[in-house]
């Protein structure tokens, strides 16, 4: 960043290209070409945003129109495994538009198979449907596992928008600057809206995204990699948080990536009846944090929150924790 923010081209103090600076959309293209095996055009197939949630915010406006339907698993699904993939299916019907796909998943770290990525794949052709890859966690799968990208199965590239974020590429979450990959085709709209909202991102940071991807761009695979060392630090703090929950008696179930890990806080006896508070409208869950801030002075998140309104007892047993800090 001081690289970008006091060398001498002065044009780094000012407006950028809109879609992406040049420097970071030509790096970008060369990093996912060689990752998803395409002949990237970085003017074309490639928009940079502010995080990977405008990302989703511009496929969001940019590919869908009033009326149609799109597709997400919701976490509690993915606890029970494999068969709610199955069952995703019963969801598609013809105003289906798009699916939105988090792999590795927030918050339960799941990591896709490459069975039930080519099981959604399938699904997504046979009703010809976009697919939302929101991959902001592609660095961190631990376990020895390899993250799998589903832009790169059979029919997909031309069907799908992946997400990536320098936030959590560099633990720089503060920098806001993510990104989206895909056919020109599919860019283009999210393009449109992204020129017609935000228009353009500061340049110092994407220029500094830009240098750092070019010197990872080299290590790539090798044992210098940012993005190895990162993933193996990540993964040691994942085992020692796990060992301190279950000495604790919050039982973790354990990620697969990502930042967090959710845990089962059913056999914890805060010495209150939390289920007597005043306030009944409020899940367990949520009591149970807020108990947490109280008297332990430990901040976790309630996992209710995730939960659409209908399931939201699902989550009740629940926290996500961070350990990535
Ligand atoms: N997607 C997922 C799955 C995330 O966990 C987050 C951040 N918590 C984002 C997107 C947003 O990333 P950014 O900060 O780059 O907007």
């Amino acid at each position: 960043m001081s690289e970008a923010t006091t060398g001498s081209n002065y044009m780094l103090n000012h407006y950028t290209r809109g879609y992406g600076h040049p420097r970071l959309v030509n790096i970008l293209a060369r990093l996912y070409g060689k990752l998803m095996r395409q002949d990237l055009n970085p003017m074309s197939d490639i928009l940079v945003t502010v995080g990977a949630f405008e990302a989703l915010h511009c496929a969001c406006q940019g590919l869908i129109n009033p009326g149609d339907e799109v597709s997400e698993i919701e976490e509690n699904r993915l606890m029970i495994g494999h068969s709610i993939i199955r069952n995703w299916q019963q969801q598609f019907s013809s105003r289906t538009k798009a699916i939105f796909l988090n792999n590795p998943q927030n918050p339960l770290g799941k990591v896709y198979n490459s069975c039930e990525l080519e099981f959604i794949a399938d699904l997504c052709i046979k009703h010809d449907v976009i697919c939302v890859s929101d991959e902001v966690y592609e660095w961190l799968v631990y376990d020895k596992k390899q993250h799998i990208r589903i832009a790169k199965f059979p029919g997909m590239w031309e069907r799908t928008i992946t997400i990536g974020s320098a936030g959590k590429s560099f633990s720089v979450t503060g920098w806001k600057v993510g990104w989206a990959v895909g056919p020109a085709h599919l860019i283009s709209p999210m393009q449109l809206y992204h020129h017609h909202s935000i228009r353009t991102l500061c340049t110092p940071t994407q220029e500094a995204v830009a240098i750092a991807f070019e010197k990872e761009f080299e290590l790539l695979q090798s044992s210098n990699s940012y993005f190895n060392t990162l993933q193996k630090d990540v993964e040691l703090s994942r085992n020692q948080l796990c060992g301190y929950l279950s000495d604790a008696g919050i039982r973790p179930i354990i990620p697969g990536g990502g930042y967090f890990i959710v845990a089962d806080i059913s056999s914890i006896d805060t010495g209150e009846n939390l289920n007597d508070c005043n306030d009944d409208d409020e899940p367990y869950d949520l009591k149970f944090v807020k108990w947490a801030i109280r008297e332990k002075k430990v901040t976790m998140i309630p996992l209710s929150i995730f939960y659409s309104p209908e399931h939201r007892n699902l989550g009740e047993k629940y926290v996500r924790i961070c350990f990535v800090k």
